[in-house]
């Protein structure tokens, strides 16, 4: 029987290539877009919004978790004078990636994964990591980096006119571009 996967979904770019990986390795994908990370509210928005276009386009189920910013900052917030890629992103990715464990389960996902291996600015491994401590049963190792995963996905945002931020999200990172 064809397995199902939750698919932890940043933002509609880096779902794209994801989902199409998922579905050529005969998988059927149900993205969840669960960033309470993202600031202000209005840049959530359109991430979402993408993420919304390309699951319509692909043809497969989405779900949204909620929004809650302010549990995410009290957790966050000690570490906001780190760097991008420091115990911060960690505590960041395992925070979405648990939430996702738990709503695979609750919509009988058999595995569950995340988009956020395509990034260029994140190293799979330690993304990998993180989501074999939270299960290493229902973890898909999936790096979508490979087999030019990033490439595909800006080509697809370019053709869909997709919505492209440029920080990672919280707002630590948007200072931090602020800055840089
Ligand atoms: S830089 Fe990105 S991964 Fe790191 S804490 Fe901020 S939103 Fe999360």
């Amino acid at each position: 029987m064809t397995k199902k996967v939750l698919l932890h979904t940043c933002c509609g770019v880096c779902a794209y290539t994801c989902v199409e990986r998922l579905k050529n390795e005969g998988f059927i994908p149900v993205a969840f877009f669960f960033n309470p990370n993202i600031q202000p509210q209005i840049e959530y928005q359109k991430r979402r919004d993408a993420a919304f276009i390309v699951a319509e386009t692909l043809g497969i189920q989405i779900l949204e978790g909620e929004y809650r910013p302010l549990d995410w900052y009290k957790d966050l917030q000690p570490y906001g004078q780190e760097t991008e890629g420091s115990r911060r992103c960690q505590l960041c990715y395992k925070l979405r990636l648990e939430e996702s464990f738990k709503v695979s389960i609750k919509e009988s996902c058999d595995y569950f994964t995340t988009t956020l291996s395509v990034s260029p600015h994140k190293t799979s491994s330690v993304i990998i990591e993180i989501g074999k401590d939270i299960s290493r049963e229902n973890f898909l190792s999936f790096d979508f980096k490979q087999e030019d995963g990033f490439k595909k996905s800006i080509s697809a945002a370019k053709e869909l006119n997709l919505y492209r931020q440029n920080y990672c999200g919280c707002t630590y990172s948007l200072r931090d571009r602020n800055n840089g």
